[in-house]
């Protein structure tokens, strides 16, 4: 037989023991005929009058209906009316008694104090009473041979006071809740509990669930012996419920008493242990979770700082390509492409042809509504110029009043073309407050072999010829021997 299985046994064992009644008549099944053949006339009269009575609703281990569940099937068949008085700790039960704020007291054991004041039938349960301990301690025959150990009962269990009565030195704690009695014994506050076993069996019968178990139950003289009580003036009241306990239903009683309290203890409640150990997590989970979030902020103002240096990077990349005053490319960039879009036509044979435009007149611009005015007309210009150009054409301020367009992958009739549509557009556009304004340009186009020097001079000598011949035109200068004959001018 295995440990759990021996342990479960004895559970049982204890559990049958815990209800012996008073050897009164024991008749199995309640008899309502005998119990009003037993009523003397005046008892009968007290019933006739259908009274309505109070039963003190003692709160046993929190099973709230307990005392007026026993007192209601002790007396059924009677034709006693029951209701329940407000919930009573055992002590405040008792005054409520003597003061009439309830007629019947139930569970109340007989003592020579209270049979002053109050009478008691015979008694209908006697209920053991149980040592609770942790599974690594013996089992406890004796109860004096433990009286150095600390034991815990509920406060309001009157056998502490017999046990030290008979023991001086037994020393005890008294438990605020009745979980008190499981939980000071596991986590080793004290060495054992007391109760009585219809306040813990309900637990124990369905299983011995945690650290502890019945290790053993007091001498018969710590019994409870329950009876029902009354005011010692309800006399009458008395004698009838004195009946009603003789004719009354034995097994019925019993059923209800083995049943044990409902009281329901969670074993999956933390531990003193588990409970400190979360405690002092709790400072730790709120340091990473402020360092996580300190971290998140970090990591967010940096990825905001690194899009702002990104967006700056790209705002100085563009500036340091871009003429602030035109915003087209500066001759740094200008001159970069070129050589790019030379190598490229060199690799793939492909057509390259530039265009070296030159405002007119621009000195008399500047020299008649000043430089600011001048400032305006050349920047205006240079948006025209963007405006009307191929997005592959690429557009570069050269220096002063001149500008230079690349145009990749096209021939110089197509660059003529594009000069000549430039040329119309600036003519015809509103410069105000300046009159008009007109340019010079002069194409070429790229021979292999060339270099960008020898590109720039046969533009220059297309531009030169436009000048030359009274400004506003387009002139051409297809190979290198229109800049021999240039030298001859
Ligand atoms: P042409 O038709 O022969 O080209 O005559 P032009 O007056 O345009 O030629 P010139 O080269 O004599 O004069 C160019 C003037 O452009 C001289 C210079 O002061 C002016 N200039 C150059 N860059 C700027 C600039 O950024 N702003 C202003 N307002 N004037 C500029
Ligand atoms: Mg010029
Ligand atoms: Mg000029």
């Amino acid at each position: 037989m295995s440990g759990k299985t021996l342990i479960k046994v004895i559970v049982i064992g204890l559990q049958l023991i815990a209800c012996t009644y008073a050897a009164e008549p024991r008749n199995e099944i309640f008899s309502s005929t005998r119990f009003f053949d037993a009523l003397s006339s005046e008892e009968r009269q007290y019933l006739g009058a259908n009274p309505l009575l109070k039963v003190c609703n003692v709160t046993q281990a929190s099973q709230s209906n307990a005392s007026l569940d026993i007192t209601a099937l002790i007396t059924q068949g009677t034709g006693l009316r029951l209701i329940a008085s407000k919930p009573y700790a055992w002590k405040q039960a008792l005054d409520g008694l003597q003061k009439g704020d309830c007629d019947i007291l139930p569970w109340a054991t007989e003592t020579e104090e209270r049979l002053l004041t109050m009478n008691f039938t015979q008694p209908f349960a006697e209920i053991i009473q149980v040592i609770i301990t942790r599974h690594e301690q013996p089992y406890i025959n004796d109860i004096g041979l433990y009286t150095d150990l600390v034991f815990i009962t509920e406060s309001d269990n009157a056998v502490i006071d017999q046990l030290q009565k008979k023991y001086p030195e037994f020393k005890n704690i008294r438990a605020e809740q009745t979980s008190q009695l499981f939980d000071f014994v596991i986590d080793k506050k004290a060495f054992g509990s007391i109760s009585a076993l219809y306040s813990v069996g309900n637990l124990f019968n369905k299983e011995t669930p945690f650290e502890l178990k019945i290790a053993g139950k007091l001498p018969r003289e710590f019994n409870d012996i329950v009876a029902l009580a009354t005011r010692k003036e309800d006399a009458i009241l008395n004698s009838i419920l004195n009946k009603a306990v003789s004719y009354s239903d034995k097994k019925a009683i019993e059923a209800f008493i083995s049943g044990g309290a409902v009281f329901e203890y969670d074993p999956n409640v933390i531990d003193s242990k588990s409970l400190w150990a979360a405690v002092l997590m709790i400072p730790l989970v709120i340091l990473l979770l402020w360092w996580n979030r300190h971290l998140r902020k970090l990591n967010h103002c940096l990825s905001k700082t690194h899009d702002e240096l990104q967006e700056k990077t790209s705002e100085l990349e563009i500036l340091s390509v871009t003429d602030p005053l035109t915003t087209a490319f500066n001759r740094l960039k200008i001159d970069s492409v070129f050589a790019d879009e030379i190598a490229r036509s060199e690799r793939y044979g492909q057509p390259l042809s530039i265009c070296m435009i030159d405002i007119d007149h621009y000195k008399s611009v500047n020299d008649k509504y000043g430089h600011l005015i001048g400032d305006i007309v050349l920047s205006k210009f240079a948006l025209i110029l963007k405006d009307n150009l191929r997005t592959h054409d690429v557009l570069g301020r050269w220096g002063g009043e001149e500008f230079l367009v690349i145009c990749p992958q096209t021939t110089i009739g197509e660059a003529q073309i594009t000069a000549e549509k430039l040329r119309r557009v600036i003519e015809n556009n509103d410069f105000s407050p300046v009159d008009n304004i007109t340019a010079s340009f002069g194409v070429t186009q790229w021979h292999p072999g060339e270099t960008q020097e020898m590109l720039i001079s046969k533009a220059d000598y297309a531009m030169y010829l436009s000048k030359h011949q009274g400004r506003n035109k387009v002139n051409v200068s297809s190979s290198q021997s229109d800049l021999q004959s240039l030298e001859k001018v």
